[in-house]
C-alpha cells in the first residue's frame, strides 16, 4: 500500500472517440487484474478515509482497496457487497469526482485519488464472472407480504434485503423491463443493459414477485395494494419534465428527453418503437439541439452522436464551471463531437410547417450569487442569434408526479415540491404502513442515493413489520 508516488493514477482505458460513437457499448475497458491491484496499492490506507465518509452507502473503501492489492479479490468482493447491492453498477455510474475520489487525500495532495469506482467495478464484475455472487436465498418465511411500488435502484435494494429476510415481496412497475432509469433512463454507453438484468434475475430466481407493465393509479389503487399487503414502499421516482416556456416550444420535433432515451433504448432491445421508426425521436441525420446542463442532457447530446446526427449542439444557460452535469461526462461528449454552447438560453423555436426549423438562442450571463450560493444567470440585452435545429431535445430536469392523485389517496401527503413527506425517523408517509424511499422523497438525484434509502427504508420496514406481527400474536 501507500504507492501513490511511484504509481500514478490510471483509470481504465477508453475507447477511440472514433470508434464509442458509433455504438451503445460503454466506453471504457475493463482493469486487467494487475492494473486493478497496481491501483488498489496507491491508497494510503487513511485511519479516518474521507472516501468512505462520502459515500452515500460509506462503503469499507480502504480494506477492499488492501484486499484487491495483495490479490484477495473474493474477499474484496464480500465486503464490498456487505454494503451496497449493487457495487458494480455504482462503480459504472457514480459521479466519483464529487463523491469517494473527489474526497480521497491523495487527490488533495495532488498525486491523483485513487481510481475507487473503477476497482470496484472490477471486484464485482470479476465476482459475477467466478461465479461468486451468491444467490438470493430467502430467509425463513416471515408469513407476511410487501408491495414495492417502482423497480428502479431503490425498489430493487428493498426486494432483494427484505426477501433476504424472508418476506414475501411483489414488485409492481409501469414500464415492460425492470431497473427504473438504470433500465431505460441511462443509456448503455455509461451501463450496458445485461449488468442491470443479471441482478433483476438473481432476485427472480431468488423469488420476488415481478408485476411488469402494472400502473399503480390505473391497475390498482393504493387501497388495493393496502389490502393486499402487509406494508407498501413507494419508490416511483421523479418524472415529470420541467417545461420550457417560449413561443414554438410545441411544434413537431421538440421533443422530451425521457421519451427521447427511452426510444433509444427500447431500440437497443431490438423493439419495434413507432416514434423511433417515423424519425420523431431519431437524431439520425439531423442538427440536434439539447437544452439542459445535467446527466440527462449529457445522455442525450451522446445518444444522438449515436444515432447519426448532422450535428449536436448543448445550450446551457451557465458556463462550464456552474453546471450540474459531470465535467467527466462534458468531456467525452466533447471528445465525441458534441459543441456546448455555454451561457445561452432558447428564447423561441422557429418553425417551418409546424416542424420545428431553428433555435432563437440569447446570450447570458452570470450575475449575483442567489440564495443558494450560485451565480443566477440574467439575459445579455440584444445578444440574439438563431441555431439551426430539426431536432430539439428538452432536458431540464424532472419533478414528482402527482402521486395523491395518481394513486387516488388523498391522505399522502407532499411537500411543497411535490416529493413524498415522511417522517426521517421511520421513513413512513403519512400513511399507516406506507413507506417511501429513493427519488420521489429526494427529489431528483444519484442511484448511489436510491440503494441508501432503500437499505435504510427496509430496516425500518422490517422494524414495523416485526412489532406489528408481535402486536397481531398479543391481540390473539
Ligand atoms: P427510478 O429509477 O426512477 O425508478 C422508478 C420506477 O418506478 C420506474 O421503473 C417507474 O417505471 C416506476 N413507476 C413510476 N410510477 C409508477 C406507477 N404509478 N406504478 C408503477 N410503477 C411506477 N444517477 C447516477 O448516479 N449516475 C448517473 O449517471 C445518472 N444518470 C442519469 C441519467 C438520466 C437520463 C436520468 C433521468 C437520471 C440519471 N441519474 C443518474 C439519476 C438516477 O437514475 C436516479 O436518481 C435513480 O434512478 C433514482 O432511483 P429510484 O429507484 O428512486 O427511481
Ligand atoms: Fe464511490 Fe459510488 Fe462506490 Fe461509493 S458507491 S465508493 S461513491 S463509486
Ligand atoms: Fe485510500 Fe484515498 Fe480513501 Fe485515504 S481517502 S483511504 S487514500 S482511497
Amino acid at each position: 500500500m501507500l504507492q501513490f508516488t511511484s504509481v500514478g493514477q490510471d483509470y481504465p482505458e477508453k475507447r477511440a472517440a472514433g470508434e464509442r460513437a458509433g455504438d451503445f457499448d460503454e466506453i471504457s475497458r475493463a482493469f486487467e487484474v494487475a492494473k486493478a491491484e497496481e491501483q488498489s496499492s496507491r491508497c494510503s490506507q487513511c485511519g479516518v478515509p474521507y472516501c468512505s465518509t462520502h459515500c452515500p452507502l460509506h462503503n469499507h473503501i480502504p480494506d477492499w482497496l488492501r484486499l484487491t492489492a495483495e490479490g484477495r479479490l473474493r474477499e474484496a468482493y464480500e465486503l464490498s457487497n456487505a454494503t451496497s447491492t449493487m457495487p458494480e453498477i455504482c462503480g459504472r455510474i457514480c459521479p466519483q469526482d464529487r463523491l469517494c475520489e473527489g474526497n480521497c487525500v491523495i487527490e488533495f495532495s495532488g498525486h491523483g485519488a485513487v481510481t475507487i469506482g473503477s476497482v470496484e467495478k472490477y471486484i464485482t464484475d470479476t465476482a459475477w464472472e467466478e461465479g461468486w455472487v451468491e444467490p438470493l436465498t430467502p430467509g425463513p418465511a416471515k408469513g407476511q407480504s410487501i408491495a414495492v411500488i417502482g423497480a428502479g435502484p431503490a425498489g430493487l435494494t428493498v426486494a432483494d434485503l427484505m426477501r433476504a429476510r424472508g418476506y414475501d415481496v411483489h414488485v409492481y412497475d409501469r414500464h415492460d423491463r425492470m431497473g427504473g432509469l438504470l433500465m431505460y433512463g441511462i443509456p448503455g454507453f455509461k451501463l450496458e443493459k445485461p449488468i442491470v438484468e443479471r441482478r433483476v434475475q438473481r432476485l427472480k430466481d431468488g423469488g420476488v414477485v415481478f408485476h411488469e407493465s402494472f400502473e399503480v393509479g390505473r391497475d390498482a389503487t393504493m387501497e388495493d395494494l393496502r389490502a393486499r399487503h402487509d406494508a407498501i414502499v413507494i419508490c416511483t421516482g421523479v418524472y415529470k419534465p420541467r417545461a420550457i416556456r417560449a413561443p414554438g416550444v410545441g411544434a413537431a420535433g421538440v421533443v422530451e428527453s425521457l421519451d427521447y432515451l427511452t426510444a433509444s433504448n427500447k431500440k437497443g432491445f431490438g423493439d419495434t418503437v413507432p416514434l423511433y421508426e417515423d424519425g420523431t425521436l431519431n437524431a439520425l441525420g439531423k442538427h440536434v439541439v439539447v437544452v439542459g446542463g445535467g446527466d440527462t442532457a449529457m445522455d442525450c447530446v451522446r445518444t444522438a452522436i449515436r444515432q447519426g446526427a448532422a450535428s449536436v449542439k448543448c445550450l446551457y444557460r451557465r458556463d462550464r464551471t456552474n453546471m450540474p452535469g459531470s465535467q467527466r461526462e462534458v468531456k467525452n461528449a466533447e471528445e465525441e463531437g458534441v459543441e456546448f454552447v455555454w451561457l445561452a438560453a432558447p428564447e423561441a423555436f422557429h418553425d417551418a410547417d409546424g416542424s420545428v426549423s431553428g433555435v432563437q438562442v440569447t446570450k447570458m450571463r452570470l450575475g449575483e450569487p442567489d440564495a443558494s450560493g450560485r451565480r443566477a444567470p440574467e439575459i445579455e440585452p440584444g445578444a440574439e442569434y438563431r441555431l439551426e435545429a430539426d431536432l430539439v431535445i428538452k432536458a431540464l430536469g424532472f419533478d414528482p408526479e402527482e402521486l395523491p392523485k395518481l394513486f387516488d389517496a388523498p391522505d399522502l401527503t407532499v411537500t411543497r415540491w411535490g416529493t413524498l413527506r415522511v417522517d426521517h425517523k421511520t421513513m413512513m408517509t403519512s400513511m399507516d404502513g406506507v413507506f417511501a424511499a429513493g427519488d420521489i422523497v429526494r427529489g431528483a438525484s444519484l442511484v448511489v442515493w436510491a440503494v441508501r434509502d432503500g437499505r435504510d427504508v427496509s430496516d425500518r420496514m422490517h422494524a414495523w413489520l416485526k412489532a406489528k406481527a408481535s402486536a397481531e400474536v398479543v391481540a390473539a
